[in-house]
Formats: C-alpha cells, structure tokens, sequence
C-alpha cells in the first residue's frame, strides 16, 4: 500500500489512479490529519509527499516520520513544485529517498516508485520471521496466519517486530515502550499491556508467539 498526500485534488487522484491501474495499491490523503489517521490504524509501504500542504507541510510530516523508530526507515519520496530547490534539498537533508518535480509524468513516477520499493526491500536485512502458522515480513510489513493476511496497526506492527527481532529475550514493558513508541513518550506501561492484548487478538491462534513473563514483561518465542 502506497499513501499519497496531496491537496490538489487532480494530481491526488491521477497519481493514486495511476499507481492502482499498475497493479499497485494506493490511497490519497489531503492533508496531514487524514494521512496520521491512516497510519495509526495500517502502515503503507511507501509515502509520497507534497511539501506545500494545508496545516501540517510534507517536510514537518517527513521529519516526524524520520524521527519515529518504526517509521525511520520508511521510503519517502517528495514530491516538489518546480524551481524550488530550497525544498528539495532540505528533503533530502531530512532523509527522504527521492523526489519528484511536480506534475510528475506518471511513466516516471510509477518507474521510481517501483524502485524505490525494490531498493526497500533488497536494503533491508532478511528479516522475515516463520513462527508455527505466523509469517512476519518486515521489509514487506507483511503478517500473516495460515496465510491469511492480518492488519496490524502501526504500534502493533512494531511490538510484533521489535520482539520477533529480539525473539527469546524477555522485554520489560519499559524497553517495549521506549522501543516502539519512542523515548520521549509519555505513555505509561499499561499501553503495552492493551497493545499485546489486541495484537494477540489478531493474531488469532498464532498470538501466544508473544508470552507473558510474569512480573517482568513479555517475550516471543515458540
Ligand atoms: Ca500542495
């Protein structure tokens, strides 16, 4: 899945209208508010962004991204408006992995899009992880049951793979928190506890991958 945020809404539905009629998957967004919203309940494989955007601009949305740990490594690609070339280099300083001028011709932005998820995937460690009927592709943000496909929010995903990672090893809800959600959260641990209980959930008959240690945390493992 690829998001898209965009407010002018001919180029937002050409490009997402584009993206699918290549086999892609792809949803707009207008402004900030509505892509936060998307990625708290799923994570997409790559991001374009407009930078001149309503409220929230793509450049605040990058560093907010580059600065959560399990967005770090997101492929981001900018979208720019012609002669700014101001924009495009404070992109790259804020680590975005491409850009594009705008209007982008679509060839090309379905060209670096696709490389850009091939870079993704081949830059990325191997990590894929097969636990009884329970298949995690981290690269891909892929989880699956008995190869079903199950949807996992962005914080569910990164538990899942934070422990996956880390199989073994009991993980006290400090470290999940400071992990996952970041080291300036001001969360409390029982966020871990109702992330656990509803990731679990999802994962129907794979969920007791995750154990409970009591009094200490939690740990995956078989
Ligand atoms: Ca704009």
């Amino acid at each position: 899945m690829i998001y898209l945020v965009e407010d002018e809404e001919s180029i937002r539905e050409l490009v997402v209208y584009t993206l699918c009629s290549t086999g892609l998957e792809a949803r707009g967004f207008a402004c900030a508010e509505e892509f936060w919203g998307a990625m708290r309940a799923s994570m997409p494989s790559l991001v374009l962004l407009d930078i001149m955007l309503p409220g929230e601009d793509g450049l605040e949305i990058l560093r907010r991204l580059r600065e959560a740990p399990d967005t770090a490594k997101l492929p981001v690609m900018m979208l720019t408006a012609r002669g700014t070339e101001y924009d495009k280099v404070r992109g790259l300083e804020l680590g975005a992995d491409d850009y594009l001028a705008k209007p982008p011709g679509m060839m090309e932005l379905v060209a670096r899009v696709k490389r850009l998820l091939r870079r993704s995937e081949t830059d990325s460690e191997p990590e894929e992880y097969s636990v009884g009927g329970l298949f995690v592709s981290i690269p891909r943000r892929l989880v699956t049951v008995n190869g079903k496909e199950v949807s996992l929010t962005l914080k569910e995903f990164g538990l899942l793979a934070f422990m996956l990672k880390n199989s073994g090893i009991v993980m006290s809800r400090d470290k999940l928190l400071s992990a996952v959600w970041g080291y300036n959260y001001e969360g409390e641990t029982r966020t871990v506890d109702t992330h656990i209980l509803t990731l679990r959930g999802k994962l129907g008959e794979c969920g007791q991958v995750i154990r409970t240690v009591r009094g200490v945390g939690y740990k995956a493992g078989r």
